[in-house]
């Protein structure tokens, strides 16, 4: 059998790698590998780090303006493209294409947000901080940047970063991950026909040493990575140490507390959505189910009826809810985990184990899981399962869901369903978690405030997108500036400048 492989993205152009090395990507709905890809090599990556770097001084110096109408041209051909897109999302990771799309829309905001560039990137200025004396700030591009991104959301992930540093005038490497690179490397494409100078963006697709030639080279300054809690700690140290700047997004066990005043029809809907969509795969996907006070019979029975509603099949056809797993090791290691919550325990009540796909034996399907009676000893509490896997707890009150919340290493996203503005007011204070949701399950920020948790979930200061995404790609000078009258020339003192 003889597939195509993909080029990388360097200098504006479809560049063939020299490297030896190539993945497979698999239709996770058939099994079926679709095409390959290429591992960059060393070499792959310093070309593309030359390119970035030769293309930054006129990018630099390319008004923020004119930065800005590239990219309302190339918004403008993303949703041209937006079902194209979807459907290569859908097609290397499964998800189906209802969702792939509306995680493009959700990159397309970040664009969007990155078109105000030339307002985003207006300093401060105060007059008269000293007698005679002005002061201003600017915000300046860092220089070459480079972006890694994970499996789970091969279009939307990237846009969380590469708009943002492009329009703050920094250029910019993408190394997605090696499972789903076509929209990555279809983007390169769309920026190019927007007008963007080649060299500007480029797209690497490779693995661990893609990765550790962008973490060393001294020519790239900052790095933005998002994928699993070990690695984006390896990423902050390695490229740290490397004297970069470095925002890594890492893994989550998102819980939402249902309180026994909550409306639990409408609860259950949302956690439904919030658990199995994307068949799990998500970042920001409710996998704990922390039930408070007498509500746990009621709402795991609700839940328990909604997901063996559920209709499993490939992403890309009508009616279904959910597609497959992104590999078969994946879907193995779900299935495991599966396994040890019956050997720990806890109360198995929808097992997705062995479901069939009729005319797709060969996909990586798991089907919804539903477990009740958890504790916080098992192993499908104290890991990341990142499947369709939901697990519920038992608590007598507020204190303790909350205790459970922050004693988690995890705090990427939370949420609390409830009808109590007393409850939802004292959630919002004292969980210690990044990203909240108030009777709103999967509580990502829209493109204008900025996305990432704490603790564990992020190493690092600033977090995606926003104005923090603006700071994480900038930075920032401040200038003193005095124009003195003839007369007051001739002072001159060794003390401490003080102003006023
Ligand atoms: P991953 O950590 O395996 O891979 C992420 C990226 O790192 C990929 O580009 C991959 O090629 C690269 N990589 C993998 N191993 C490496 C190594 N040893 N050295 C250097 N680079 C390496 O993650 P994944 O499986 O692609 O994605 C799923 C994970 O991402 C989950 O843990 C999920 O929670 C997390 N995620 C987090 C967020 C967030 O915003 N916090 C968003 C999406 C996904």
């Amino acid at each position: 059998m003889s597939v195509k492989v993909l080029p990388l993205w360097i200098n504006g152009q479809h560049t063939k790698s020299r490297s030896t090395r190539v993945a497979d990507i698999f239709n996770p709905a058939t099994g079926e590998v679709i095409r390959q890809v290429p591992l960059a090599s060393t070499a792959d990556v310093e070309r593309a780090i030359a390119a970035a770097k030769a293309a930054f001084p006129g990018w630099r110096d390319t008004t923020p303006l004119r930065r800005s109408r590239i990219l309302s041209k190339f918004k403008e051909l993303l949703e041209t493209h937006r079902a194209e897109l979807a459907q290569l999302a859908s097609e290397e990771h499964g998800k189906t294409l209802e969702d792939a799309a509306g995680s493009v829309q959700r990159g397309i905001e970040v664009v969007e947000f990155a078109i105000g560039a030339p307002h985003l990137l207006k300093g401060e200025h105060a007059e008269n901080v000293g007698r005679g004396v002005d002061c201003h700030s600017l915000l300046q591009p860092v220089g070459v940047c480079a972006g890694i991104t994970p499996f789970n959301f091969p279009a939307m992930v990237p846009m969380w970063m590469f708009p943002v540093s492009i329009a703050c005038g920094n250029t910019f490497i993408l190394k997605p991950s090696e499972k789903v690179p076509s929209c990555s490397l279809r983007m390169g494409e769309l920026l190019k026909e927007a007008g963007l100078p080649d060299g500007v963006f480029n797209v690497v697709p490779g693995d661990k040493l893609a990765v550790d030639t962008l973490l060393a080279h001294p020519d790239v300054r900052a790095i933005s990575f998002v994928g699993s809690t070990p690695i984006a700690k390896y990423i902050y140290e390695t490229a740290a140490h490397h004297g970069k700047r470095v925002q890594a997004l890492g893994g989550a066990k998102n819980h939402a507390i249902v309180m026994p005043d909550a409306e639990l029809d409408f609860t259950a809907d949302a956690i439904m959505g919030a658990a199995y969509g994307s068949a799990g795969e998500r970042c920001m996907a409710i996998s704990t189910v922390v039930a408070v006070g007498g509500v746990a019979d009621v709402i795991v029975a609700k839940l328990k009826q909604r997901a063996e509603k559920l209709v499993v099949g490939p992403g890309n056809k009508k009616g279904v809810d959910m597609g497959p797993v992104i590999s078969s090791a994946h879907r193995d290691k779900i299935v495991g985990y599966i396994d040890s919550g019956v050997a720990q325990g806890a109360n198995l009540v929808t097992d997705g184990r062995g479901v069939k796909v009729a005319g797709h034996e060969k996909g990586f399907f798991v089907g919804p899981t539903l477990f009740d009676k958890v504790t916080t000893e098992m192993t499908i509490y104290t890991e990341e399962i990142f499947g369709p896997v939901l697990i519920v707890l038992r608590v007598k009150t507020l204190d303790e869901a909350i205790t459970m919340v922050n004693n988690n290493p995890y705090a990427n996203g939370t949420a609390i369903f409830t009808s109590s503005g007393a409850v939802a007011r004292r959630f919002e204070n004292e969980i210690e978690v990044g990203m909240v949701g108030i009777n709103v399950p999967v509580p990502v920020p829209m493109a204008f405030f900025s996305f990432g948790g704490w603790k564990s979930s992020l190493f690092g200061d600033l977090h995606m997108h926003g104005m923090e995404g603006v700071y994480f790609y900038t930075r920032t000078k401040a200038i003193t500036t005095r124009w003195p009258e003839v007369a007051e020339r001739s002072s001159s003192t060794l003390n401490m400048p003080t102003l006023g």
